[in-house]
């Protein structure tokens, strides 16, 4: 059993010495509880379990403490992938929602399986999801100030569990001050994709990763037979060619954990049960 989890990055020019402690403090809380929770759960529940935890950690950008977008509002994106199904789900542009990585998991119920915009945030509330504002002070003085937030922290997670299988979950408020209706890497295949050999989660810019196909390219090298170490390598060189950025963390079917970035500061922590490491 594995779990990895990401918080997107970590920019020292941005934040403090006290952040980056708190940051690795939950991460290291939320790992390990999620690997508690694996023991006795699937793959993709724990992910589930994993990426709602962040969510509602105000120190990162997803459900609480989401940024906001140019007109003033918070729209946020989550999306999870079983990696033995291959059944994707996830939302695109939800608002007011405590845990939007919560109704991608609903989704996986139906056959309409990636809602964005309104019809995001009405499938919410038929379902159960109460009117929730994830708005915190400091997003809005960051947007006040026309700030451009550099330490982003979209949050994912991969695991694999007991019997083998794998699943990955992702979710973000997205870049900061961007045009209504933009679509984040993060409910994509280029942003979140697994399958029976490898799970892979992203952060960074969106637009960089859906051009390179992140996610998807490293889980398909691996499925045809890269390490999971070169499949990483390949595609973060395809990606430095574009000048594209981006973090990633993954595990393959074999239990190995990978992360690399093209910026080496994701914020990311991974368990086994025995070895925790986390980011410097
Ligand atoms: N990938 C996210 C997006 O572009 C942002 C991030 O990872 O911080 O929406």
């Amino acid at each position: 059993m594995k779990v990895i989890i990401h918080g997107g990055f970590f920019s020292e020019s941005s934040t403090n010495a006290e952040t980056k402690l708190a940051k690795q403090k939950a991460l290291e809380r939320i790992v390990k509880q999620s690997y508690t929770f694996l023991k006795m759960h699937s793959a993709l529940e724990t992910v589930a379990f994993a990426v709602s935890q962040l969510e509602d950690d105000e120190l990162f950008n997803a459900g609480i403490g989401s940024q906001i977008q140019s007109d003033g509002k918070i729209r946020m994106s989550a999306a999870l992938m079983d990696g033995t199904t291959q059944k994707m789900s996830g939302v695109i542009n939800i608002e007011d929602v405590k845990n939007p990585i919560q109704v991608a998991v609903k989704l996986l119920d139906y056959d309409d399986k990636v809602l964005g915009g309104e019809g995001a945030t009405e499938f919410a509330r038929k379902n159960g999801f109460d009117v929730y504002l994830t708005e915190i002070p400091q997003r809005r003085a960051e947007y006040e100030d026309k700030l451009k937030a550099t330490g982003t922290g979209t949050v994912g997670c991969v695991a694999l569990d007991n019997n083998g299988r794998l699943a990955v979950a992702t979710s973000t408020g997205g870049k900061g001050f961007e045009i209504p209706g933009r679509i984040s890497d993060s409910a994509t295949v280029a942003g979140n994709y697994a399958n029976a050999f490898c799970g892979v989660s992203l952060t960074g810019v969106g637009e960089d990763i859906v051009s390179n196909a992140t996610a998807a390219k490293i889980v398909t090298r691996v499925t045809d037979g890269f390490t999971i170490k070169d499949a990483f390598d390949k595609t973060f060189a395809e990606l430095k060619e574009i000048d594209g950025f981006a973090g990633a963390i993954a595990i393959d079917n074999k239990g190995n954990m990978y992360h690399q970035d093209s910026y080496p500061s994701m914020v990311f922590a991974s368990f086994d049960g025995e070895n925790f490491e986390v980011f410097e």
